[in-house]
């Protein structure tokens, strides 16, 4: 049997179904439990499905999360979205679950599912969770679920510019926007950021530093969140304004959440970094992964191993 009748034929034996995905939630973990939730709810009708994710900000416009009880969780089959790491999961809740399927397109370092379907050379979770739906049997979703999908699929991607998307990737994209998603709409969204946001990233152009070999790097700290009024999620949104500047194909953003939990958001154009970010307890895609660190002597750390890769 193919994994996504296996899939559906699990869904359809379940009339409780919990989604969780990863921590510090983005555009495809919430898009993906959104846009799974949707299906389920429309195309099995009667199931009780819900989803768990943590609050973003820039994605309330996609809607809250579902109250989901402790004791849910006990008799329920959880789908966990786009967490490659049952440690990284955003609701601890899901080791009280007997069953659980990973849906994931990180490097499948912890299979941690009874069923593990991981595709790592998808561009997104979003796109995985858009393929099962077309292989749904009279399907259904609402456009809510869609938007989500979207959604997902467009912030993993850098709005279809990274290298892991495929010919295939847009004829999906294209196939939502015949099912009525309005693009320009959630793209506008997405984009817009308020007055202290931009106010901060002037404050990154003007203090980012290079390392000797070209990795450029800008360090928030919560004095300069608090003193430009901006909160911790629209501050890790800066990595953006590092990118793509000439000589610097490795940038990284470090945001200090606390004294002892600063967290680098890594980016490259080509060079994988994803074995840097192990090596320091991280990790992610090759060209985008995360650390989460106790102190600045270790960012240092990582800064130098980063640049030994453009050495090399
Ligand atoms: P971030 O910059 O934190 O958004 O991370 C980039 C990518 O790496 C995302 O796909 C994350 O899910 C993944 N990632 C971040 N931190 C870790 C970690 N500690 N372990 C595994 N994957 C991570």
């Amino acid at each position: 049997m193919n994994i996504y009748k296996q899939i559906i034929n699990e869904i359809k034996k379940n009339d409780k179904i919990i989604i969780t995905t990863h921590v510090r939630a983005d555009g495809d973990c919430v898009g993906s439990a959104i846009g799974l939730r949707e299906m389920i709810k429309h195309t099995f009708k009667g199931k009780d499905v819900k989803a768990s994710y943590e609050y973003v900000d820039y994605l309330k416009f996609l809607g809250r999360c579902d109250e989901i009880e402790d004791s849910e969780f006990e008799n329920a089959l959880v789908i966990s979205v786009d967490n490659a790491e049952l440690s990284r999961a955003n609701d601890k809740r899901i080791e009280k679950a007997s069953k659980i399927i990973k849906i994931d397109h990180h490097p499948n370092v912890n299979p941690f599912g009874y069923i593990n379907f991981v595709e790592d050379e998808k561009s997104s979770c979003a796109e995985i969770i858009f393929d099962l739906f077309l292989k749904l049997p009279r399907r259904k979703i609402s456009i809510k679920g869609l938007e989500a999908i979207y959604t997902g699929m467009m912030t993993d991607t850098g709005f279809l510019k990274y290298k892991s998307v495929t010919g295939d990737t847009f004829k999906k994209i294209g196939l939502l926007y015949d099912f009525g998603v309005d693009g320009t709409k959630i793209r506008n969204t997405l984009d817009e950021i308020s007055i202290e946001e931009l106010r901060l990233k002037g404050y990154v152009f003007e203090h980012m530093e290079s390392t000797p070999n070209g990795v450029l790097y800008a360090i928030i700290t919560p004095e300069i969140r608090e003193k430009y009024n901006v909160e911790y999620d629209e501050a890790s949104n800066m990595v953006g304004a590092l990118s793509n500047v000439e000589g610097h194909p490795i940038w990284v953003l470090v945001n200090e959440y606390k004294p002892d939990e600063i967290r680098c958001r890594v980016r490259s154009l080509e060079i994988p970094i994803n074995e840097v970010a192990r090596n320091f307890g991280g990790g992610g895609h090759k060209n985008a992964s995360g650390i989460v660190v106790k102190d600045y002597e270790t960012v240092n750390k990582i800064l130098n191993a980063l640049d030994e890769l453009l050495k090399n």
